[in-house]
């Protein structure tokens, strides 16, 4: 008999209706003898909501009580959906984090799931029930809930797949596949077949917000395939493997963009050892992430400006600890709030040249201006301002034949 474990995301469990929906497709699976056990989101907006809750609060919200706070959407969905497969006819029962447990490590709102002891759900597949288990939250070392990130559930699906030695793991969301780009931004998009890990880790890490960045590398690491499909919809998804791709002529595989981000520009830092660790301790002490970074070189070898972009909600903070860190000088700090970071990825970049500059003529040609500019192996990235980031898209995604 074969297991699957399947996710369902936040629209997908968004109504009752959609709940109904789901246990439906929950149905074709036991139909077919599976041993089937599912991980859910909240009901879409309840995490933003708890979210905007809390901030009313205070904007110093203690960490474990956010985490308390968040997890509490999962507990509902999976309860509601529990009560629909029983009421169907379908034995099931809901779990959250702790009850199983799923155990994790790190800080609150930042966690990782470190092992989930599978010994009761095995015992309550073996009876024909289906778990329903809670994505997104864990409990630590001294018993506190936690949460893994924005878009865990993603994480914990795989995650589990890992543990119960499933055969299959499906991510049911509203989109019926991985596509070239964010198909709601750009009608053009094409869905992909099959991806490989590595750049479907690129893309989710650089804006591609359909699979959780966290969950790929963890797909990647325990080579578990994955199959991105729509709970809307019946239609073939996308594979998530590790091999190869097939081949083709498409250099690029797809476009992702960043919303949110802002730039800060220390100007007139003293040029001398050690004095970039100096700015970007305190960011990081305070989980404040650093994405692209460049250092102009400076003429007189004294003084140097140093551009650096993080995500926008991080800016008052980022601000605060700069100006608060007294082991450095500078002349002036600039901010800019509206960029975004538009990013093509492709293994196949490795082996074919002239790709940096097709870009940027592309780029060129629609006068859209580069502010930073960052590459791996697979990707180049450029910051942009944020009112390009749709005609810098389509431009690429026609530069590089995904239309
Ligand atoms: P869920 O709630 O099911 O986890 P998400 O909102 O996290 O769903 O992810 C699905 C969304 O990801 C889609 O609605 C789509 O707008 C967006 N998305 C961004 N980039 C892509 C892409 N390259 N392919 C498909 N969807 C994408
Ligand atoms: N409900 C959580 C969030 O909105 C986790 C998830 O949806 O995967 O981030
Ligand atoms: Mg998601």
């Amino acid at each position: 008999m074969k297991t699957i474990v399947l996710k369902f995301g936040g629209t997908s469990v968004g109504s009752i209706k959609r709940i109904k929906k789901i246990c439906k497709i929950i149905q074709t699976y036991k139909k077919r003898k599976f041993q089937v056990l599912v991980v859910s989101s909240a009901m879409s907006g309840v995490t933003n909501d708890l979210i905007k809750k809390s901030k009313e609060i205070s904007e110093n919200f203690d960490n474990a009580e956010y985490d308390a706070l968040l997890s509490s959407g999962e507990q509902v969905s999976c309860a509601l959906i529990a009560g629909r497969l029983n009421h169907i006819g379908i034995k099931s029962r809901s779990w959250q984090s702790w009850q199983i447990p799923i155990i994790t490590e790190g800080p609150h709102a930042g966690a990782r799931i470190n092992k989930i002891v599978v010994k009761e759900l095995k015992a309550f597949l073996k009876t024909g029930g289906v778990p329903v288990i809670t994505g997104f939250q864990g409990i630590n070392k001294k018993f506190r809930l936690t949460t893994i990130g924005r878009s865990g559930s993603d994480a914990t699906a795989i995650i589990l797949a890992k543990y119960i030695k499933a055969d299959e793991c499906v991510i049911y969301t509203d989109v019926d596949g991985i596509y070239t780009t964010d198909p709601r931004d750009y009608i053009k998009a094409k869905k992909i077949k099959k991806i490989n890990y590595n750049e479907m880790l690129e893309m989710a890490s650089l804006g591609s917000k359909v699979m959780q960045p966290t969950s790929v590398q963890d797909a990647k690491l325990n080579n578990i395939d994955i199959k991105v499909k729509s709970s809307f919809v019946e239609r073939s998804g996308t594979l998530i493997t590790s091999s190869k791709k097939e081949f083709s002529d498409q250099i690029i595989t797809g476009i992702s963009s960043t919303k949110n981000d802002a730039k800060i520009t220390i100007i007139g830092v003293k040029d001398r050892p050690g004095v970039a660790a100096l700015i970007f301790k305190p960011l990081s002490k305070n989980y404040i992430n650093v994405d692209m970074v460049v250092q102009n070189i400076s003429l007189d070898g004294k003084e140097t400006d140093l551009t650096f972009t993080i995500k926008s909600d991080d800016l008052k903070k980022t601000e605060k600890l700069i100006k608060q860190n007294k082991k450095i000088s500078y002349k002036k700090l600039s901010f800019n709030k509206g960029v975004s970071k538009v990013s093509i990825i492709g293994v196949g970049m490795i082996t074919t040249p002239g790709i940096t500059y097709r870009m940027f003529q592309a780029l060129a040609s629609k006068k859209i201006n580069i502010l930073v500019i960052s590459t791996s192996e697979i990707k180049i990235s450029v910051l942009v301002s944020a009112k390009h980031v749709k005609r810098a898209v389509a431009a690429l995604h026609k530069e590089f034949k995904l239309d």
